[in-house]
């Protein structure tokens, strides 16, 4: 739509998507909407919506992947987790435990990532395990833990859904609901994020490509959450030296063929605690909007991930050195920009 265009116009131009039997998806941006259209078998004639008020062109997506695809929407999209800018300027930290284990356990971690200056809160309250005698996580008395963290500290809590069964209690609690790596293809989870009306982080699948990372993204979108955040969490390889290998390159990949934000997981990423550093500010230096760090206040006694977390101090020096680096990059986009004078 032409950036002028107000809710009329919208509504006009969905009227017209719905009247001829499809599905319209309004996205917003800071500019202009953008009106995605599905449901349809074949092309579309162009003409049909180029002749109303207010619509600025009609483009054919070429991609599989409709409503997270860059030609549906030019401009980023910024997600907002409790009053956190996802994908703008700013570069957000998102530090927690793996696991909630208990109340001070949880609310030490939080009072951490606060005090490096972190903005949300992880910690899953139900674990996606790969073995079943493993801690599977606290369930509900873990999101009581997590929205105490909240109540004090302020930080947006970001915590994972593993199943539809328990989506609904997530989902009450969190500011915005994980979708794990292991679930990037549980396609009636990805439809159930799409319901709800909280922000969806969701991890690549560990074996997934570009396009299918998107297409899952897509099944979210296209059932009208559009606040999606992405997560590069590694993808498993032939490296040993490493519990996964970060596919840094993902982060432009995606910048290029979507409008959705994407940050990087180098906890997961690496699987070591002293690669958690050098791949975050390779990260930021990548682009990524944001990172999400395992910090646990004694990485030696978690019940999980222990050896990819950061203990306070170590994520306060993490968290110092992004912001020095953030500047840096900010300072050399800036210096592109002086006039040349010789
Ligand atoms: C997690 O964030 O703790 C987690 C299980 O991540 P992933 O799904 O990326 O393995
Ligand atoms: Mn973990």
């Amino acid at each position: 739509m032409k950036a002028q265009a107000g809710p009329p116009e919208i509504a006009r131009v969905c009227e017209r998507i719905e009247s001829l039997g499809y599905k319209a998806h309004i996205i917003p941006g800071e500019q202009r909407t953008a009106i995605g259209i599905t449901g349809n078998s074949g092309p579309l004639d162009a003409a049909d919506f180029e002749d109303l008020p207010g619509v600025a062109e009609a483009i054919r997506v070429s991609k599989p992947y409709k409503l997270v695809s860059r030609e549906t929407k030019r401009e980023n999209t910024t997600v907002r987790v409790l009053d956190v800018p996802v994908g703008g300027d700013e570069i957000v930290l998102c530090g927690g435990p793996c696991s909630v284990e208990g109340r001070e356990q949880i609310l030490e971690a939080a009072r951490a990532v606060r005090a490096a200056g972190g903005q949300l809160l992880r910690g899953g309250a139900y674990k996606p395990r790969t073995s079943p005698y493993s801690f599977q996580g606290l369930g509900e008395q873990g999101l009581r833990y997590l929205a105490e963290a909240r109540e004090e500290t302020g930080l947006g809590i970001v915590t994972e859904a593993v199943d539809v069964e328990t989506f609904d209690l997530v989902e009450a609690y969190a500011d915005c609901v994980q979708i794990g790596a292991r679930n990037m293809q549980n396609f009636s989870l990805l439809r159930r994020a799409g319901r709800s009306r909280k922000p969806v982080l969701l991890k690549r699948g560990m074996s997934s490509t570009l396009e299918e990372f998107l297409m899952a993204a897509e099944y979210i979108l296209a059932e009208g959450n559009y606040n999606v955040i992405l997560c590069e969490r590694g993808v498993r390889t032939f490296a040993d030296h490493t519990r996964n290998t970060l596919d840094l390159s993902v982060v432009p990949a995606v910048q290029n063929l979507s409008h959705l934000p994407i940050i990087v997981d180098p906890s997961h990423g690496t699987g070591k605690r002293d690669k958690i550093a050098p791949m975050s500010l390779a990260a930021i230096a990548a682009g990524a909007s944001g990172l999400i760090v395992e910090v646990h206040p004694m990485p030696e006694r978690a019940l999980s991930d222990g050896a990819q977390s950061l203990d306070p101090k170590q994520f306060g020096e993490l968290a110092e050195d992004c912001r020095a680096l953030a500047e840096l990059l900010t300072m050399r986009r800036r210096l592109a920009k002086l006039p040349v004078t010789v």
